[in-house]
């Protein structure tokens, strides 16, 4: 009996939008979310263009509406497995990780007290660490702890079932499958930040003040490993001069073909950042094209009038660290004048660009770079906002209501 039901596969900014709109019109839907929480990559920003407003300002009036939605149902640290049947009439197989802790927890924190464990802290880009029972963020949807199993001593250990007053930990909570009949899916599972390692000439993670865009939004947030304060990471110091290196694997056939569309804007908020906090640090940006769009044009003309920011056209050829200082080397030729550069700065900041997430199911249909071809979809499934193309928050958030629309169609 097929029903009047929509799956949303990822839990970002997109995902919850299709699933906010598609419930607020009264249809029934089912948002999947494979990390233990919601909100995406938007939620480890400081601040977003083009208001620059923290994320928790749009995500919480989010996560109000889906709390007042009865018709919304939410599984997180769940991934969708296989889709069979067709459109009005699909069957979903979905798997969710075991729930460790459940909704009894009050987030009270005397388990991450006890808890003898550490694990590398994948919201603050391996910057810093957490517990093996951790609140992945403080607006986490939902509002409780979770355990990292690959690092957990499980009954080894046991410290937090000990101090755990509300019954909240289960140590032998096994994954659960579930088949869900559905109408229509929406794929909204977004993007990840290109590896860096893997471009060898600038030298990411061999030298420790080279980091990546993604890593500055953590470095510059309140809720960051440094509590928002710009630091190099080899001696916590605030740098003096720092340089962005713009396309750092971008429109380049040895790495990602495109051009991600957000690097240029995002780099020239991050130095709005730096100018907020370090008023006399001094900055270069290397950049082969400053593609900039809208509203974003502002930046590009705070920056232009900063005499204390330079924009210097011209790629990247090497990164090397200066022993003695802990600096990064550049070297780069400036296209415009033909001189070639070599200039020592504190700290490198890589705008890395952003590489699709994919799912083995042979339903969807990616390009040669991991981007859902929505024409290849069967009728009744979907793909929104960065599962298709790199977009920035505001225009993800355009097509994933269109999505909502294209998905309420194909139900009865
Ligand atoms: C350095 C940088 C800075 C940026 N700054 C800005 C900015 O200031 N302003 C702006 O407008 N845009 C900015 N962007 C772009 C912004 O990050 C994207 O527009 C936004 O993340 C798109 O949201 P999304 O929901 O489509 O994808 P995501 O945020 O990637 O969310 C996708 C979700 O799907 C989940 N998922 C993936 N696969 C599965 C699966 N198999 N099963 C279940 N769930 C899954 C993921 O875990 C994730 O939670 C920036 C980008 C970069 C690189």
């Amino acid at each position: 009996m097929p029903e009047n039901k929509i799956l949303v596969v990822g839990g970002g900014i997109s995902g919850i939008t299709t699933a906010i709109e598609v419930a607020e019109v009264g249809y029934e839907v089912v948002l999947i979310e494979k990390l233990p929480y919601l909100g995406g990559r938007v939620v480890k920003m400081n601040q977003y263009f083009p208001k620059l407003c923290p994320p928790y300002c749009g995500l919480e009036i989010n996560f109000r509406r889906i709390k007042q939605n009865p018709r919304i149902t939410i599984f997180t640290s769940t991934i969708i497995e296989n889709i069979s049947g067709s459109k009005g009439n699909f069957t979903a197989t979905l798997k969710t990780k075991p729930a460790f802790v459940n909704d009894n927890c009050t987030v009270c924190g005397e388990c991450e007290k006890v808890c003898p464990v550490e694990r590398t802290n994948e919201f603050n880009y391996e910057m810093d660490k957490t517990k093996a029972i951790y609140l992945p963020h403080e607006m986490a949807y939902p509002w409780k702890y979770t355990i990292d199993e690959s690092v957990c001593k499980k009954y080894d250990c046991k410290k937090c079932i000990e101090v755990c007053k509300y019954n909240a930990i289960d140590l032998e909570a096994t994954s659960k499958q579930l088949q869900l009949n559905v109408s229509s899916i929406v794929f909204a599972t977004g993007w990840y930040p290109y590896d860096a390692t893997k471009l060898e000439n600038l030298n990411f993670g061999v030298f420790p003040n080279i980091i990546t865009n993604v890593m500055m939004e953590r470095l510059s947030a309140p809720n960051g490993p440094t509590l928002g304060k710009i630091l190099r990471p080899s001696d916590n110091k605030e740098p003096k001069t720092i340089a962005f290196v713009q396309c750092a694997g971008s429109r380049d056939e040895n790495h990602l073909p495109y051009c991600s569309g957000v690097c240029c804007t995002a780099s020239l908020k991050h130095t709005l950042y730096i100018r907020e906090q370090l008023p006399e640090a001094k900055v270069k940006i290397f950049y082969i094209d400053l593609r900039v769009n809208g509203r974003n044009e502002d930046f590009l003309n705070i920056v232009k009038a900063d005499k204390n920011i330079v924009l210097i056209k011209g790629k990247v050829g090497l990164i090397n660290e200066n022993p003695d200082t802990k600096g990064l080397i550049i070297k780069a030729e400036d296209t415009m004048t033909g001189i070639r550069k070599k200039v020592e700065v504190d700290m490198v900041v890589l705008a890395t660009g952003i590489v699709p997430n994919k799912i083995d199911i042979e339903k969807i249909k990616y390009d040669n770079n991991g981007f859902i071809i929505p024409g290849l979809l069967e009728d009744g499934i979907f793909a929104a906002s960065c599962a298709k193309r790199p977009l920035d928050v505001s225009a993800s958030l355009k097509d994933a209501t269109g999505m909502a629309l294209k998905a309420i169609q194909e139900t009865k």
